[in-house]
């Protein structure tokens, strides 16, 4: 049966089916619980009274309580408007109404008192306030000092008239239904300790708030509660799958040691030791692995990956590694076949282009055993892919796979699950990490291999065009390749599509002798394999493209990176792109091309990318500006949907909840206790947004 809180708008009173359907279309509301969640972004401070003599045109607004004298229209036309001369004791100013006059006039009466509330302004010489909210002055109207909450809405919900204002008679007017059929979802003790506010005065004062400090609480309370659930989750799952799921136990590393005596082609860097212990502690643990590892481009992880599937050779299973692109699978096989080679490791590659016949060689190969390494795509989890034995899977550069395709991989062994192994190049700040992949363990490669020179990032300005040609071609004689990247906000957007077009022509006239290449994802998926192949083959100079070449590739001579339109990308995305670069032995470049006019926030990103080359602060930063929805892309995914919480500021928030969540799930896992039935009738009333967790990760 839907509760009460599933009930679709069009019953509120007030509202009705044309209403519902727009506030669904342009602000995603569909029923009483959308409503009551759907919080003011920010209120109007309405705790204090001016008086005429104090009020002036730098305040934002100003409330003022006075006798409107007189009413008039002045001017003709389209100058037409109506003019109220609006007194206190102090002094006097005018209320101006240009549109609306007609009504306006019906609905105000000259010599009465009211309080007039908007942005003062001067014209003339006169201070005045244009289209002012009027409301008749009473006793308690004037000693109710409140924060007026001020709702975010559409231009297309205001040519309606549902406004901020109307959107808050709605949500009042549903508030005092509702309370009935409110009740506490967070345990006494936990409220008791913490000292919450209740539900019921959480809600009423997030929405009304009678002053700043009954407002903070709320809002602590309902960004606490947010962030509970979704560690309660996440938790949850963790212990459901270490309960469920025993793993693998892998304690012999007799390859590992081979290899580590007699084939390591460099020293390790600390961290990608301490990371491979963290590992080969899981191993041994007796219970199945879920770790994700995240280090900066160039950290090393495919090393890592590689050390920790020779373990799972040793203990007579196989590995599976996966990669989102058909480029990238052929790299890191290619990468690994070198290494596996002097063992006499049998290392296979299978991706959507692999002919039939091969194929099924392959296949049969992979489940009697004969492979150990098998290397590919999201063909890998394919039905008609069996293992003989799967110990290990393996993915690099997640964001690319769900925790669905995750689960999949899990099915490919009998019996118990393989370990998953989850790499990552997007370095997520610690408070993003634990909401994002509160699931996984984490691990960190927080170090690059030594003697790695930093890449050198400047700012040119484009007059400075010719200068940056000049260099690239520099670059160029001397054996290096460059990459220059357009942004591609969406790969439809015509616009865009025709700046990189005359970019690419740009680029083919200033260099006329050297062979170009360009990438975006307008071509097929085999022609830009097959373009992307002429530059990694050296064939090609200068890779001309959009954001396609984002992850992971890996062309050790391009030595320049150009990102043209600097300005319009994200700084994690920025950084990645810098990181295709300063792969090889040479001083790598940056170069960031914008034009001069830049928002305060371009100037920041610009700022970072000059200034370090360090992942995790240019992460730390770039969640700072922007929120933690639009890193690594989630917020279309939904993976991130947070109604009140902020990363970037309720750290400490989310670390309180987190250890709640832990706390009570120590004690009662299962949630059957009964002080924590509301809890857990909590959490299963929003199992109904299970389709939004299904894409996370
Ligand atoms: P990423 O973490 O971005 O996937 P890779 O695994 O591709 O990085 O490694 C980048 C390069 O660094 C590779 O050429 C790899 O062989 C090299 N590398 C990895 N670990 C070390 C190390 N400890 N010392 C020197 N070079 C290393
Ligand atoms: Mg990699």
């Amino acid at each position: 049966m839907p509760g009460f809180f599933d009930k679709s708008l069009e019953y509120l009173r007030g509202v009705g089916s044309q209403r519902a359907e727009l506030l669904a279309t342009e602000l995603g509301l569909f029923t009483y619980g959308d409503l009551l969640a759907f919080y003011p972004f920010r209120y109007e401070d309405r705790t204090r009274f001016y008086k005429i003599a104090e009020t002036h045109e730098n305040l934002p607004a100003a409330q003022i309580i006075g006798r409107l004298k007189k009413l008039q229209t002045v001017g003709a036309g389209r100058r037409q408007r109506l003019v109220g001369t609006f007194e206190d004791e102090t002094g006097r100013l005018d209320l101006v109404w240009f549109q609306g006059i007609r009504w306006v006039q019906e609905k105000i009466k000259p010599g009465a008192v009211y309080i007039a509330y908007g942005k003062p302004a001067r014209f003339g010489g006169i201070l005045n306030i244009a289209h002012p909210e009027l409301s008749p002055y009473t006793e308690s109207a004037a000693t109710a000092p409140f924060l007026q909450p001020v709702y975010p809405g559409t231009e297309k919900l205001k040519k309606k008239y549902i406004d901020s204002k109307a959107i808050s008679k709605m949500i009042k007017m549903l508030l005092a239904e509702s309370l009935p059929h409110l009740y506490e979802n967070l345990p006494s003790t936990l409220i008791a300790s913490l000292r919450l506010v209740e539900k019921k005065s959480a809600l009423s004062q997030i929405h009304f708030p009678q002053d700043a400090q009954l407002l903070q609480k709320a809002r602590f309370r309902l960004t606490f509660e947010e962030l509970f659930f979704i560690q309660l989750r996440l938790i949850k799952l963790k212990l459901t799958r270490t309960e469920k799921y025993n793993g693998l136990l892998f304690d012999n590393s007799q390859l590992l040691h081979t290899f580590y005596a007699d084939h390591l082609p460099f020293e390790l860097t600390n961290a990608q030791k301490k990371v491979i212990r963290e590992i080969y502690s899981d191993f041994r643990s007796g219970k199945q692995m879920n770790r994700l590892v995240q280090g900066d481009v160039g950290s090393g992880k495919t090393m890592v990956a590689f050390l920790c599937m020779l373990i799972a050779i040793s203990n007579q299973t196989q590995c599976a590694f996966m990669a989102p692109t058909e480029i990238l699978a052929e790299q890191h096989y290619e990468g690994l076949q070198q290494y596996a080679k002097p063992l006499g490791i049998r290392i296979a590659r299978l991706t959507g282009s692999t002919r039939s016949a091969e194929r099924k060689k392959l296949l049969l190969a992979l489940e009697t055993g004969v492979i150990h390494i098998l290397v590919g795509t999201h063909a890998l989890i394919e039905e008609s892919v069996k293992f003989h034995h799967l110990g290990l899977a393996v993915i690099d550069e997640q964001h690319r796979f769900g925790v669905a395709q995750r689960a999949q991989l899990w099915q490919k062994n009998e019996g118990l699950p393989p370990h998953v192994l989850v790499m990552t190049a997007t370095p997520i700040p610690r408070t993003l990490a634990m909401t994002l992949y509160g699931d996984l363990d984490i691990s960190t490669i927080d170090e690059l291999p030594a003697g790695r020179k930093p890449i050198h990032t400047l700012h040119m300005r484009d007059s400075q065009r010719i200068r940056m040609f000049d260099f690239v071609e520099k670059e160029i004689r001397k054996g290096r390749q460059a990459y220059i990247v357009y942004p591609l906000i969406e790969e439809s957007a015509t616009l865009d599509y025709k700046d990189l077009m005359d970019g690419y022509e740009s680029v083919a006239r200033r260099f006329p002798d050297f062979p170009l290449s360009i990438v975006h994802g307008r071509m097929k998926a085999e022609d830009k394999d097959w373009e992307m192949r002429r530059f990694v083959k050296g064939e090609t100079k200068i890779m001309v493209a959009t954001t396609v070449i984002e992850v992971g590739v890996n062309v050790p001579n391009a030595s320049v990176m150009v990102i043209e339109n600097a300005e319009r990308f994200g700084l994690s995305q920025l950084h990645q792109l810098r990181g295709r670069v300063g792969r090889g032995a040479e001083q790598s470049h940056c170069i960031l091309m914008t034009s001069y006019e830049l928002s305060a926030e371009a100037k920041v990103r610009i700022q970072a990318m000059v200034e370090t080359n360090d992942g995790f602060r240019i992460a730390e930063t770039d969640l700072k500006l922007r929120g933690p929805g639009d890193l690594m892309g989630t917020r279309q995914s939904g993976a991130l949907e947070l109604r009140l919480a902020d990363l970037a500021r309720d750290g400490e928030i989310l670390q309180l909840a987190r250890n709640a969540a832990i706390d009570i799930l120590k004690h009662d896992p299962e949630l059957t206790q009964p002080h924590h039935a509301m809890v857990r009738s909590f959490l299963e009333s929003q199992k109904k947004q299970e389709n939004i967790w299904g894409r996370i990760g």
